[in-house]
């Protein structure tokens, strides 16, 4: 850990916190919250702007602070990821998903595929299949409810096993996606190697679509050339709908439909819910 004064201390969260916060202390206070199970799953749904129906959702990690309140996950997913306790909460967060899926078909809901977020660290770990194995085991759910959402920083690593880890998550019969596609520097060349199912539009470019058109089209174009779905992220207006509509691509998450929910409130999206 860095002794340096102003290194410990997050810039910018003072704003959203009105605290100043220190970074090692949130990373005690984050190792504290894994231990006591108190970090949390908001799920986001994702919607078909052509039929109007979810389609899926992305479990996304929550932590209020006993003493600071919300800490936004950009700041402490970094700190978990300098620290390694994202192993860690990336697996709670599994274990949580995996848990309530069970729960919701056990109650006899119909569930849509839910969308988890997995760090470079965590998909190479050597453990990784067998803890998933393991997981799936434990919760008795089938693989075909769960997507791992992996951004282009896993390709950069340029690791030789990327293909095979790529291989056994399908095989497994996981979908895959990757996540804030466009913003990292992944080669064209290595992507149809890949086995994937989905690009993930980054939100950067659907918040100024009218700078970002041809980037936007591109994508969508690449990804039919390579058969992958797409899904376009942080889309919160019906003229952000409509200029993705023309390009074919319906596949939709952002506050337009809904915001991240809490547990209790998607329970409740997922009553009504009829999967096509
Ligand atoms: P992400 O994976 O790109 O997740 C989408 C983020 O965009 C979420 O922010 C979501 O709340 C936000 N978002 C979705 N639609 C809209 C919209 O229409 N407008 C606006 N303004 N925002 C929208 P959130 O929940 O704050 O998460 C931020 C990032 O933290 C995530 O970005 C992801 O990189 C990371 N993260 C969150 N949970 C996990 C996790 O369990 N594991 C890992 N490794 N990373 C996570
Ligand atoms: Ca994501
Ligand atoms: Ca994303
Ligand atoms: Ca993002």
């Amino acid at each position: 850990a860095k002794e340096n004064g102003a290194n410990n201390y997050i810039r910018y969260s003072k704003e959203i916190t009105g605290h100043v916060l220190n970074r090692l202390e949130l990373e005690n206070d984050l190792r504290d919250a894994l231990t006591n199970h108190s970090i949390m799953v908001y799920y986001q749904p994702k919607y078909n702007s052509q039929s109007n129906r979810m389609i899926g959702a992305e479990a996304l990690a929550r932590w209020q602070h006993p003493k600071y309140g919300y800490i936004p996950p950009n700041i402490f997913i970094r700190i978990a990821e300098e620290s390694q306790l994202i192993i860690e909460l990336e697996r709670e967060i599994i274990k949580i998903v995996f848990g309530q899926i069970r729960r919701w078909l056990d109650e006899g809901n119909q569930v849509p595929r839910t969308s988890i977020n997995l760090s470079s660290v965590q998909f190479y770990r050597d453990d990784l299949i067998p803890f998933l194995q393991e997981a799936l085991e434990i919760y008795q759910i089938s693989s075909e409810y769960i997507e791992f959402e992996l951004t282009e920083s896993i390709i950069l690593k340029d690791r030789i096993n990327v293909n095979e880890r790529f291989d056994e998550l399908i095989d497994m019969g996981f979908e895959l996606s990757i996540d804030d596609f466009g913003t990292g520097y992944s080669s064209l060349s290595y992507l149809h190697k890949l086995a994937i199912n989905r690009l993930k539009i980054d939100k950067s470019f659907i918040d100024d679509y009218h700078e970002n058109g041809e980037v936007i089209a591109t994508i969508i174009s690449l990804a039919k050339q390579l058969k992958l779905n797409v899904i376009a992220e942080g889309v919160e207006t019906k003229d952000q709908i409509d200029f993705l509509s023309d390009l074919s691509c319906y596949d939709i998450q952002g506050y337009y439909f809904s915001p991240p929910l809490p547990v209790s409130e998607y329970e409740r999206k997922l009553q009504t819910l009829r999967l096509s």
